[in-house]
């Protein structure tokens, strides 16, 4: 049976890597991709809505989740839960649709283990230089939370080599590009295009016989 690709995006935040991944779906037909939409007990940012960034959840609920196995992978980022529920992902794969996780590396390694096939991308900025400036223009923290930001970015970067693919985000086409290649590459995957063009490989099977 044909099931689609999950694809685990990390990165630390300023590098573009939600922008990347709705420029991306954008582009795409619902049918063939999908976001997973994560849990987390940090609160909502303005114009951030319960059910299209988020589920936002209080303490309880997500140690409830916890204890009900209802996730493939949780962490704790910046003091607060974020997690990915089965629910998010498995019936969307089983449909055949390609699922993207916004997530960071802890989780990253989780899902790697529980689901091997899974291909993992890391993005990361040109420069330090250029992510603070990029933080500091988008208006959303304070000096002290971009200040803990950018430390926290650079562990975040050092878990770069465990991803399965890398994009610098310079200029933003180019990195979008990348994205949609990566992607693409792994859609023409032959184990993926013996399930896709089943019709067209059999036709050439009989032909052989013939
Ligand atoms: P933000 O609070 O800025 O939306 O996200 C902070 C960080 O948490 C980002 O690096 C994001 O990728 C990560 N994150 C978001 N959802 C999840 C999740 O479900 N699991 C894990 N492990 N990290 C997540």
């Amino acid at each position: 049976m044909y099931t689609g690709t999950l694809f685990i995006l990390s990165a630390p935040s300023g590098a573009g890597k939600s922008s990347l991944i709705n420029a991306y779906l954008k582009q795409q037909d619902q049918q063939l991709a999908n976001i997973s939409i994560s849990h987390t007990t940090r609160s909502p940012r303005p114009g951030e809505k319960h059910g299209e960034h988020y589920y936002f959840v209080d303490h309880n609920e997500f140690e409830l989740l916890i204890k009900q196995d209802a996730f493939i992978e949780y962490a704790k980022v910046f003091d607060h839960y974020y997690g990915t529920t089965k629910a998010a992902i498995n019936q969307h794969l089983a449909n055949g649709i390609n699922v993207f996780l916004d997530i960071d590396w802890q989780g990253a390694r989780q899902v790697r283990d529980k689901m091997p096939n899974a291909k993992s991308i890391f993005i990361i900025p040109p420069s330090l230089a250029e992510l603070e400036k990029r933080l500091i223009k988008r208006e959303q923290d304070s000096a002290e939370v971009i200040a803990k930001r950018m430390q926290k970015a650079k562990s975040e970067i050092s878990h770069y080599n465990e991803y399965d693919y890398l994009i610098i985000n310079d200029d933003f086409n180019y990195a979008l590009n990348c994205l949609s290649a990566i992607i693409k590459a792994e859609t023409l995957n032959t184990s993926k295009q013996i399930l896709i063009n089943k019709d067209i490989l059999e036709q050439f099977i009989d032909q052989n016989k013939g």
